[in-house]
């Protein structure tokens, strides 16, 4: 097949807070020195013409841009230091918080808020809506951002070197052939491709595999934040006010906690994270967000209110000990995608603006000595190190690990990490870190005989008001995806969905995915076979990471399709 190849100067894949700080900061970096070498101020020669481009999986800039979220202020200040005065979209700044323990029946205030929650100063923001700003700034700089863009492929040379990026191609049907609107996707070569795509990237994941990036590390860890906005009848609920909760309804051996923040014109931004390292086979990350809302605490509070919209996202909560190499010949990592989410504080936006503007500044420095080797790019890892993203990420990075021994167990080694700057003395240590795919066990090795028929949740009744199942609640992530394409989610091994997937674990994709997407159905023969509702699609990467086989391979759908999170 032809394809158009595009040659543009660097490609930054996703257009998450990331690489939109990266692109933005790179195309100030390069103007200054052009400019400062024609006035004369600068020694050196001048840059020239540096394409920059953004390309985004999603319809919109932001539009797949899912967070809680609170943001320390602290990277973007860096980025923009009147982001105040240039019309940042922050929704309001946070004026107080709270930290609950619930019981089944009761919600006891806990008398400090653990530091790592303080958000005193902070801003709640709608990630989607800061994005899109973000891609406005980057626009007004010079940077090309192309939505509809997914980036499909890394291109490589034939000693590994990153050449850049395919982006998919639009047009095929679900047989796989050409539809009229065919277009093939485009070759854009790079001196870098940045790869900021959030989560689990597809790219990432694979461009890991293939150079061994993550050798010596341990394996990222994820949890699955599920999250609804709600429009409350009055002021019952602040603007202004964070909530996080511990407790109900997880059990003590799974993580999990909840948020509750006050938006503007009572708007609650509610949701609920479960680490997907849990053991018991039945779980059902969205069955446990519509569990918190039935506690009376919480269904008090949104008693009368009516749900708005719908999203779901996984979170790397690995910390400092999964965060992988983070160059290799012609490409860097940065944000979620390297894993720089801080755990503990529930907080990635910070440092993963600061990493694209370090990686940015990489690029420059590769940009003026013409070398794009991995020797050159070495040095973005030694300006994460130098930076503030290490320290405050060493301070937490057993935090997680301690909650492989049970709830109480793991507060007590939070509490310890605060004070002792993230010591773990090996009990809470980097030797518990587990993929969550290895955590979760086998229905009988947890206790529960049956098979499928076992139940977690047969207490939860979807009633439409407070909780409501998984098809309604994507109804309001307003997801769209063209049905008449490939399904995106790849089975390697569909044989084994109705036999040794069913005895042995129950068919968990049915369960962890947030969205209904995996279905088990009769097939009129006597039998039953795997359906994939791909259309549903929230993009939310669960599948990929916590398919006991690690058979389930998501990849970019066609470009524009998946979830509109807008305001979200
Ligand atoms: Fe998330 Fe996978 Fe379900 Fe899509 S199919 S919503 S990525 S779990």
């Amino acid at each position: 097949m032809e394809r158009e190849s595009l040659e543009m100067g660097v490609v930054f894949v996703g257009a998450g807070p990331a690489n939109l700080s990266g692109a933005l900061h790179l195309a100030r970096l390069v103007s200054d020195h052009n400019h400062g070498v024609a006035n004369g101020k600068r020694e050196g020669k001048p840059l020239g013409d540096i394409q920059i481009a953004v390309i985004e999986k999603g319809a919109t800039v932001g539009a797949h841009i899912l967070s809680g979220a609170v943001m320390d202020p602290r990277g973007l200040a860096e980025l923009i230091p009147d982001f105040v005065e240039q019309g940042a979209p922050l929704e309001t700044p946070v004026k107080e918080d709270h930290f609950l323990y619930l019981t089944r029946k009761h919600a006891i205030r806990a008398p400090i808020t653990p530091p790592p929650l303080k958000n005193h100063g902070y801003y709640i923001v709608s990630l989607n809506r800061l994005t899109a700003w973000l891609g406005e700034q980057c626009e007004q700089s010079g940077v090309n951002i192309f939505p509809e863009f997914p980036g499909a492929e890394m291109l490589y040379d034939e000693s590994d070197r990153v050449l850049g990026v395919r982006t998919g191609d639009k047009g095929i049907d679900a047989e796989g052939k050409r539809k009229p609107n065919f277009e093939p996707g485009v070759d854009l070569l790079a001196k870098v491709t940045v790869l900021g795509e959030g989560v689990r990237g597809s790219l990432t994941k694979k461009l890991i595999q293939r150079l061994g990036l993550d050798q010596g590390c341990e394996p990222q860890i994820y949890s699955l934040g599920v999250k609804e906005l709600w429009e409350l009848p009055d002021d019952r609920y602040p603007t202004g006010r964070v909530t996080h909760t511990l407790g109900f309804p997880s059990d003590q051996w799974t993580y999990g906690g909840g948020w509750i923040y006050g938006m503007q014109n009572r708007i609650v931004n509610l949701g609920y994270v479960t680490g997907l390292d849990y053991r018991d086979p039945l779980i059902d990350p969205h069955a446990e967000f519509q569990r918190y809302k039935t506690h009376p605490f919480v269904a008090k509070l949104l008693n009368g209110g009516k749900m708005i919209r719908y999203g779901a996202k996984a979170i790397a909560t690995g910390g400092l000990h999964a965060v992988p190499q983070l160059y290799a010949d012609g490409v860097l990592l940065v944000g979620d995608s390297a894993g720089f989410l801080n755990g503990a504080r529930l907080k990635g936006i910070h440092t993963a603006i600061k990493s694209g503007m370090l990686a940015a500044e990489t690029i420059f420095d590769a940009l003026v000595s013409n070398d794009f080797s991995a020797g050159k790019l070495q040095s973005y890892e030694q300006r994460v190190k130098k930076s503030w993203i290490t320290p405050e990420l060493r301070r937490y990075r057993n935090f997680h690990a301690g909650f492989r021994h049970g709830r109480w167990l793991g507060m007590v080694n939070a509490g310890l990490q605060y004070i002792t700057g993230g010591r773990a003395w090996g009990i809470f240590d980097r030797d518990h870190q587990e993929a969550g795919h290895e955590a979760v066990q086998k229905l009988a090795a947890y206790g529960y005989h049956g098979g499928g028929s076992a139940q977690r949740y047969k207490d939860l009744r979807f009633d439409g008001a407070l909780t409501f199942n998984k098809v309604t609640d994507v109804y309001h992530a307003a997801v769209a995806h063209d049905e008449d394409q490939p399904a995106h989610l790849h089975v390697l091994d569909k044989n084994i969905c109705a036999t040794r997937c069913a005895e042995e674990y129950g068919n968990p994709c049915q369960r962890f995915c947030p969205a209904a997407v995996y279905e088990m159905v009769d097939d009129g023969r006597g039998t039953r076979r795997l359906q994939i509702n791909f259309s549903n699609c929230v993009h939310c990467k669960t599948c990929d990471i916590m398919d006991p086989y690690q058979i389930i391979n998501w990849v970019t759908p066609e470009g524009g399709g998946g979830p509109d999170y807008k305001g979200m």
